[in-house]
């Protein structure tokens, strides 16, 4: 996980992974595994925004056929975000970002 996340999933967060621990995208209390396609990183900040709540985040995975296929999602709450879009955090993947800019410069 810290290879491939490198810190704090929640987007705008800095955190690197040493300052994170393990969160469950599905809750496991209601079924979520504790496997790697169901887990991420996250701050102790950032950890506490997550809940059911109308003023929480969520974290989903993002599905296989959407850009950023695999990685997490987090959608802020409907008062920060009323679209509920869900959105990455490139902050600790600078090197995809400029390799992406490269390729669509590119004839
Ligand atoms: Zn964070």
């Amino acid at each position: 996980m810290i290879a491939a996340e490198r810190g704090c999933t929640r987007p705008g967060c800095n955190a690197p992974a040493t300052l994170t621990q393990v969160h469950h995208v599905t809750d496991w209390a209601k079924g979520g595994a504790t496997d790697i396609e169901n887990l991420t990183l996250a701050c102790d900040s950032c950890h506490s925004l997550v809940g059911d709540g109308p003023d929480n985040w969520k974290t989903v995975v993002i599905p296989q056929d959407s850009e950023n296929a695999g990685r997490i999602g987090w959608i802020a709450s409907r008062l920060v975000d009323p679209t509920q879009t869900p959105r990455v955090n490139d902050r600790h993947h600078a090197g995809e970002l400029v390799a992406a800019a490269i390729r669509s410069l590119r004839p």
